[in-house]
C-alpha cells in the first residue's frame, strides 16, 4: 500500500518541537516519552524525566517505533480481500463501505446463528484505557457476542494473586534498593521492564543478595549470588521446598500466619513431600544451591520476591505462582519497606471501568488459547464472524497450524483492525487501519511501578487510520446499541474516563500533575495495603482453586517429555518485540539456541540449518550453540512473525493448546521437541 498523503517522505530541515507523552504498550514500565516532531513527522522517540522511573531512557524497541509508524507494512486505508485467504491481496474501500459490510455480516450472523457466532478477539497490543475494554467491550456486550477469556498471558499468576491476596498492591521498583534479598523468579528485566534493572543494581551496591530462578543464564543471573537454572515447569516444587524448609526449621512466621492467614496447615501438608533433595532432583538443580536459597530467604529481611511470568507458562504454572506468592506470608516478610512480593500492580488504581456501562452477557466464553479449536471444531454455533484487534493470533497463540487452518475457512468472515499488515491480517476479509499510540489519546497505566499517564497525539493520523474509540463507537451506532446522548467519539471517551477515574486522579491528569492511587505510589504491604480478599486475610488454600486444579493445589504434574521429543522448547521475550508488536521490522537471522552438550549429542554445529519439530509442526531456522540455556532446553524468541523463519512457522507451531492448572493460561513451555539437521531431513 502506498501513502495517500505522502507521509512517508522524510522530514529534513526545519524547526522541531518536543511533545511529552507516554507508552501504553504491554510492558510493565509505562514510560514517559519525549517525542521530537519536525514538519508533522516523528523524527525521534526517547525517554523523558517526567516519570522518575523512566529517568530519561527507554528500550530500543520503542525508540524504533517510527519504523512502524511510517513503515511499509503500515495499513493506510480500509481494504477488502481480493485473493485467497493468507495471500494478502486487498482492494481499497471507503470506511463507510467497510463498516457497513462488517455491521451487515454481524447482523446476519446474529440473526442466523445467534450472537455467540461472533467472536471478538483481542489482547494487549495496547494496554491503554481507551484502546482496550472501552467502546469495544460495550459493543460486544450489548450485541451479545461470544465472550473471550483473555488468558494468553498473566492468567495463572493473576488467578493466584487474586485468590491469595485479592490482588493487593505490591512492592514497586523504587523500593527494591531497600531489600536485603531479592529473588527474581521467572523474569528477565534486562529484556522486559528494563527500568527494574537499575533498582536491582542499586540494591546489590547496597549489599543485597540476589537470587535468580530461571532456566537461562540471563544478565542478572550472571551477577546473582545464587542462580537456580530450574527445568521449566518445576518452580512449584522448588518453592514448596523453601516452604518446607521454613516450616521444618522454625522460620515460619507462626504469629503472623495466625493473625493474617488461613489454610496454613494444608499448605504445610502439601509442602511436606518436597525435601530439598526431592525438589532439587525434579528441578535439575544442585541441592546445595537450593538449600542456600532457602537459608537466605529464611534469615534475611527485608526479602523481596519478584514473581514474573516465565514460571506460569506450563502445566504447573498456577500452582507455581501460588507457591511463590505464598512465600512472604510463611516467611513473615511483609510489613517492612522492601519486603513482600512484587508483581503486576495494575489493580492498585481500583479502576473498574464504569465507562463500559453494559453488563456481561451470559454468552459462550471462549478461551483465547483455544482459538484453533474454536475456529475448526466449535459447532454450537460455529464461529461465523471473527473480529481481531490489538493482537496477532496467527503468530502468538498455541497450535499455530490449527489456528491457520481455522483462519483459512472460506465460510468465516474475519475482520482485522490493526496498525500493520500482520500475519493475521493476511487472512482477513476486511482490514481496518488503526492508529498507533502516537496518533491518538490514551492512558498508560504501569503494572510494574505504580504510575498512570495521559497519552497524547503527537502527529496527525497516518493515512486513513482511525482510533479504536472511533471505530467501535461507529459500529455501536450502526448496530443500534448506542443510546441517545451517549458519548461516542475519542474526545468524549477521554473526558468520560477522566471523569470516572477514582479520587482526584482525573483532575490531576487534567492539571498535568502526577496522580497517585489511594494506596500511594510506593505502598508497604501490611502497613499501607492489606489483602482485598473478602475477610481481608491471606487465603493460602482457596477451596475454589483446589477443586479446579487438575491435581489439586500445590501439586506437581510430571514433565510431558518423551523419548521422541525429549527437549523443552521455551520462547522467552526478546529485545526486539513487545509480545509480537514490532515483529514486522527487519531483524537478524532468527536462531534456535541450544546447549553445547545437546548439540554434540546430535552432531550439530553452530550456524547449521535445523528443523525443530514435534507432532504439531516444525520450524526451520539457524542453530546457535551457547551455554546460556541449560542442557535439555532449546529456545526461540517470543513474538516472531512468520516471515522470520525459513518455513513460515514460529514457536507457537510447536506449542500444544493444553491449559495451565489454574487460570486457563497457555502452556508455551510445555512444548517438547526434537531437533535435527535440515541437511538430512
Ligand atoms: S515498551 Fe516498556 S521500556 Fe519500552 S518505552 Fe514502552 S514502557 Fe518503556
Amino acid at each position: 500500500m502506498s501513502s495517500p498523503d505522502g507521509s512517508r517522505e522524510p522530514a529534513v530541515g526545519g524547526p522541531t518541537s518536543a511533545v511529552e507523552t507516554a507508552c501504553p504498550l504491554d510492558c510493565p514500565d509505562a514510560c514517559s516519552l519525549t517525542v521530537t516532531v519536525r514538519r508533522g513527522r516523528v523524527i525521534e522517540i526517547d525517554g523523558s524525566h517526567k516519570n522518575p522511573v523512566t529517568d530519561g531512557f527507554i528500550c530500543a524497541k520503542v525508540r524504533k517505533f517510527g519504523d512502524r509508524l511510517y513503515g511499509p507494512d503500515r495499513l493506510l486505508y480500509p481494504a477488502i480481500r481480493q485473493g485467497r485467504k493468507g495471500e494478502g491481496k486487498f482492494k481499497r474501500v471507503a470506511w463507510d463501505e467497510a463498516l457497513e459490510q462488517i455491521a451487515d455480516r454481524m447482523r446476519r450472523a446474529k440473526a442466523g446463528s445467534g450472537g455467540a457466532s461472533i467472536l471478538p478477539y483481542s489482547y494487549g497490543g495496547s494496554n491503554g484505557l481507551l484502546t482496550q475494554d472501552n467502546f469495544d467491550a460495550k459493543l460486544w456486550r450489548r450485541f451479545g457476542t461470544s465472550r473471550l477469556a483473555r488468558t494468553v498471558c498473566a492468567a495463572p499468576t493473576g488467578a493466584a494473586n487474586m485468590a491469595l491476596y485479592g490482588k493487593m498492591a505490591s512492592v514497586t521498583y523504587q523500593d527494591y534498593p531497600e531489600a536485603a534479598l531479592i529473588i527474581l523468579w521467572g523474569v528477565n528485566p534486562s529484556t522486559s521492564g528494563i527500568h527494574l534493572v537499575p533498582y536491582v543494581r542499586e540494591a546489590q551496591k547496597r549489599g543485597a543478595k540476589l537470587v535468580v530462578v530461571d532456566p537461562r543464564s540471563t544478565p542478572l543471573a550472571r551477577s546473582a549470588d545464587v542462580h537456580l537454572p530450574v527445568k521449566p515447569g518445576t518452580d512449584v516444587a522448588v518453592a514448596l521446598a523453601i516452604h518446607r524448609y521454613l516450616f521444618a526449621n522454625g522460620y515460619a512466621a507462626e504469629a503472623f500466619l495466625n493473625q493474617h492467614a488461613r489454610g496454613v496447615e494444608q499448605l504445610r501438608e502439601r509442602a511436606e513431600e518436597w525435601t530439598i533433595d526431592n525438589a532439587a532432583s525434579v528441578a535439575g538443580v544442585e541441592a546445595a544451591s537450593l538449600e542456600r536459597v532457602a537459608e537466605l530467604y529464611a534469615t534475611l529481611s527485608p526479602a523481596l520476591v519478584r514473581c514474573g511470568w516465565g514460571l506460569e507458562r506450563n502445566r504447573n504454572g498456577g500452582n507455581a505462582a501460588m507457591a511463590v506468592l505464598a512465600l512472604p506470608a510463611v516467611g513473615g516478610k511483609f510489613g517492612v519497606r522492601g519486603g513482600g512480593y512484587s508483581m503486576s500492580n495494575s489493580a492498585s488504581w481500583n479502576i473498574d471501568r464504569p465507562w463500559i456501562d453494559a453488563p456481561e452477557p451470559d454468552t459462550r466464553l471462549v478461551n483465547m488459547n483455544h482459538l484453533g479449536r474454536a475456529l475448526t471444531e466449535y459447532a454450537d454455533p460455529p464461529v461465523k464472524v471473527l473480529f481481531v484487534y490489538n493482537c496477532n493470533p496467527a503468530a502468538t497463540v498455541p497450535d499455530q497450524k490449527r489456528v491457520l487452518r481455522g483462519l483459512e475457512r472460506e465460510d468465516l468472515f474475519t475482520v482485522v483492525f490493526d496498525q500493520v499488515m500482520t500475519d493475521t491480517a493476511l487472512y482477513a476479509d476486511i482490514v481496518l487501519p488503526a492508529t498507533t499510540f502516537l496518533e491518538g489519546y490514551d492512558f498508560a497505566r504501569a503494572y510494574g511501578p505504580i504510575s498512570l499517564d495521559l497519552v497524547l497525539p503527537v502527529v496527525d493520523v497516518v493515512g486513513e487510520s482511525r482510533t479504536n474509540a472511533d471505530v467501535f463507537g461507529e459500529l455501536c451506532a450502526r448496530l443500534g446499541v448506542l443510546g441517545g446522548g451517549e458519548p461516542s467519539g475519542e474526545l468524549d471517551l477521554l473526558v468520560g474516563v477522566l471523569d470516572s477515574l477514582p479520587g482526584t486522579v482525573g483532575d490531576d491528569l487534567r492539571a498535568g500533575a502526577r496522580p497517585a492511587p489511594a494506596c500511594g505510589l510506593a505502598p508497604v504491604q501490611f502497613v499501607d495495603v492489606f489483602p482485598n480478599t473478602p475477610d481481608r486475610t491471606i487465603d493460602l488454600f482457596p477451596a475454589a482453586l483446589e477443586s479446579t486444579a487438575p491435581a489439586g493445589l500445590y501439586r506437581y504434574q510430571p514433565d510431558p517429555a518423551s523419548d521422541r521429543f525429549p527437549l523443552t522448547l521455551i520462547s522467552p521475550a526478546s529485545e526486539r518485540t513487545i509480545s509480537s508488536t514490532l515483529g514486522e521490522l527487519p531483524r537478524p537471522d532468527v536462531r534456535l539456541t541450544m546447549h553445547p552438550s545437546d548439540a554434540a549429542a546430535r552432531g550439530l554445529a553452530d550456524t547449521d540449518l535445523v528443523r525443530v519439530f514435534n507432532d504439531l509442526g516444525e520450524v526451520h531456522c539457524t542453530l546457535a550453540i551457547a551455554a546460556v540455556v541449560r542442557p535439555g532446553i532449546v529456545s526461540l524468541p517470543k513474538g516472531l512473525w512468520r516471515r522470520s523463519t525459513r518455513n513460515g512457522f514460529t514457536a507457537t507451531a510447536l506449542v500444544p493448546d493444553t491449559l495451565t492448572d489454574l487460570g486457563g493460561g497457555a502452556c508455551f513451555n510445555d512444548a517438547r521437541v526434537q531437533v535435527a539437521s535440515l541437511a538430512i531431513a
